[in-house]
């Protein structure tokens, strides 16, 4: 009846040596190595005949030792003991290295279980090192399901299992349950008691999955219930109240009508600003679908409620776009809007940063260096972010130190499906806009290999001869890639490409670059001096060039659906018909069908699901930089009925019992307490 909390090294059976091995892999407590979940399992469970075997495949036996074990000493430092062992259908030939124990405990005429390798050699079966126990004490490492762990130095399998083993039984009777027996019931989850015992060690694939579900499940809940009550504190935080304004006044200024999506996701942000707690919003759209209005109308209430607000970019050249928008949208309300980023001179800096103290602008549009040090601001209510930006909690607090704390506007072109974007950004609101402005043409796409090379160059000259430009993106270089080859590509690309077309003017824009120059660059292809960007994702985000008309993607294998469709998004935004190429000369089924899916649909929605199904969330949200807490079980894209089941579960259980206090509560609490502590930095 061990405390969950007790050191493993006091653990009965586990000496110091494997209690630091232990810690290795994170595993400090007993509750910790309870929860140190298999990485895979091997099944182990069917005993096959000898004969059935199959070459290269693993196989268990059930065998006699035929001979005396032989050992030799072959040379200085390597041991083999060879046998013979056999059964009714045949026989195999098993060695084993740096085991001279194996002689001794393998004796003539015994039977015993193996499990190894199967391999043909001259015409007969042969094992290497098997795992072996007798036949008749069989169970432990054969002739079941096995787990496989994640290992460290000084463990083994056996070892870890061992300890497992000791972990579970010295606690097993006692385990609290985490899960409100109500909970449990509704959605017919495994108890504490059966998960924890089966997903180490289960009898059978189906005690493993009903195991596997609840744990699942648990992890899910205790994240959800962490995330919500997150969201509930934050709503208490006292922010900025503004007064609700006619947004007609705004509207009507415009050329064209918002959406119905643009003018909700407005009047919820409005609610928000209005409510008298602090906003932290996520507005998800599309790519086009024009969240940079919603943004200016908000920027708008906030002016005409005597505040100022700031719009943070991502990059210079994005900061410098969103300034000319935004102020030529403002202008006719008579706003002031100012521009701050890292590239300005340190005198205009300076001007800039005296008017913010003082006050005398209502936007101001930057880069990161809005919130340097030195930057102070006279009543900011609105941070609006652009482009993948999240807060960290030092960016939070260096807006909290600026005075009151200002409602924060998220704004991100990465469709995701709902349910992971609730988890994923759990202590944002969201809004989504889910419809293009009217008009907006289809931008037709299509997936070519290298023979379409001749007729991909025609018609590049066609759109650039008709007035148009061309973007041609080639695959960034990997970090773990050496270095020249792929950034050569790109350039070398555009080096062939100058050749192609003397008369056309062919820029490059690549990660290696300067930022100064890269910017450059971007500009003389803004402002149309340039015909042709070759380029590296570097144009991902949100760069506006209505005059681009065709984006050829080179290695269009190397990318992900939802990064194509971003790219794919830097044209179609003018009047001009528009066109993708997607080069590659993998015909791999999946890349066929991955880019097909692109070729099909211009819903970011649909090709976000189509894309976190193909590739799994791993690759989807690259190193975990959405910040959540390591899962050890759940697979936030595979899992998506029981994350939308944990999600509703934990709303229901939070309406009822906010803050957790009920005694029933008591176990999850402290789980959600510990979960939130963990992972406080990262969740912000
Ligand atoms: P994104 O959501 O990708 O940031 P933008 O805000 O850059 O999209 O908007 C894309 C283009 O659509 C801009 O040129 C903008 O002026 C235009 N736009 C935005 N809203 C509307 C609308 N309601 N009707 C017509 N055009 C619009
Ligand atoms: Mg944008």
């Amino acid at each position: 009846m061990a405390d969950l909390n007790t050191d493993v090294r006091y653990l009965k059976g586990i000496g110091e040596k494997k209690a630091l091995a232990l810690n290795k892999l994170g595993v400090f407590s007993l509750y910790d190595l309870i929860s140190f979940f298999p990485r895979k399992y091997e099944d182990r469970s069917h005993i096959c005949p000898i004969a059935m075997t199959m070459d290269g495949e693993n196989a268990c036996i059930q065998a006699l030792v035929a001979d005396t074990p032989r050992l030799n000493h072959i040379r200085r430092g390597m041991d083999i003991v060879k046998l013979r062992a056999v059964d009714d259908s045949g026989a195999v030939d098993i060695t084993f290295f740096n085991q001279s124990y194996a002689k001794d405990n393998l004796c003539r005429g015994e039977s015993y279980n193996f499990f190894g390798r199967i391999e043909f050699k001259c015409g007969r079966r042969t094992m290497v090192n098997p795992v072996y126990e007798a036949a008749d004490r069989a169970g432990q490492v054969t002739g079941r399901i096995v787990p496989v762990y994640r290992l460290s130095a000084g463990l083994n399998q056996r070892g870890l299992m061992q300890a497992v083993r000791q972990g579970l039984d010295s606690c097993l009777d006692t385990l609290p349950e985490v899960l409100p027996e109500e909970v449990r019931r509704r959605c017919r989850l495994a108890q504490v008691r059966y998960a924890y015992e089966n997903i180490h060690f289960p009898p059978d694939f189906e005690a493993l999955e009903l195991a596997r579900r609840r744990m699942i499940f648990e992890e899910l809940f205790v994240l959800s219930c962490a995330l919500g009550r997150m969201r509930g504190e934050r709503s208490r935080d006292e922010g900025i109240r503004l007064k609700a304004r006619d947004m007609e006044d705004f509207w009507s200024s415009l050329p064209f009508s918002p959406t119905g999506a643009q003018r909700r996701a407005v009047s919820e942000a409005v609610n928000d600003m209005c409510s008298g707690a602090v906003m932290s919003r996520l507005i998800q759209g599309d790519v086009g679908s024009g969240k940079t209005l919603v943004a200016a109308a908000l920027l708008w209430l906030c002016a005409e409620n005597g505040y100022m607000s700031a719009f943070m970019a991502p990059t210079e050249i994005l900061a410098q776009q969103h300034y000319d928008t935004l102020s030529s949208m403002l202008a006719h309300f008579g706003l002031r809007v100012g521009k701050l980023t890292g590239s300005m001179s340190t005198k205009d800096k300076r001007l800039i940063k005296d008017k913010l103290r003082l006050g005398e602008l209502d936007v101001i549009v930057g880069t990161h260096a809005l919130f340097s040090q030195d930057v102070e601001y006279k009543k900011l209510a609105l941070v609006v972010t652009d482009e993948q930006h999240r807060f960290g909690v030092n960016q939070r607090s260096a807006l909290i130190g600026k005075g009151a704390r200002p409602h924060v506007l998220v704004m991100s072109a990465t469709p995701i499906p709902r349910t992971l974007a609730l988890i994923i950004y759990g202590d944002l609101d969201i809004s989504i806009i889910d419809e293009l402005p009217p008009g907006r043409q289809k931008v037709d796409t299509f997936a070519v290999d290298e023979s379409y090379r001749a007729r991909l160059n025609g018609f590049i000259r066609k759109q650039v001869l008709e007035g148009r430009q061309v973007f041609v993106v080639c695959p960034m270089v990997e970090e773990n890639e050496e270095l020249n080859i792929k950034l050569k590509s790109a350039q070398e690309h555009a080096a062939q490409l100058s050749n192609l077309f003397p008369d056309l003017k062919v820029a490059c824009v690549h990660g290696k670059m300067k930022a100064k120059d890269k910017d450059a660059a971007m500009s003389d292809f803004v402002s149309g001096d340039t015909d042709i960007l070759v380029a590296t994702t570097v144009i991902e985000v949100g760069v506006d060039v209505p005059n681009a008309s065709l984006m050829v993607v080179e290695n269009a294998e190397r990318f992900g659906l939802s990064q194509l469709h971003q790219l794919r998004g830097r044209v179609g935004r003018g009047r001009h018909k528009s066109y993708c190429i997607l080069v590659s000369d993998n015909d791999s089924p999946e890349v066929k069908a991955r880019l097909g899916i692109l070729c099909k649909t211009g819903d970011g929605f649909k090709i976000s699901e189509e894309d976190l199904r193909l590739r799994g969330p791993g690759d989807f949200f690259g190193s975990r930089q959405h910040g959540l807490p390591e899962m050890h079980v759940a697979d936030l894209g595979a899992n998506v009925n029981v994350l939308q089941l944990a999600q509703d579960e934990s709303r229901r259980l939070l309406e009822a019992d906010p803050q957790l206090e009920r005694p029933e509560h008591r176990l999850l609490r402290e789980r959600v307490d510990k979960l939130y502590e963990a992972n406080s930095k990262g969740f912000n």
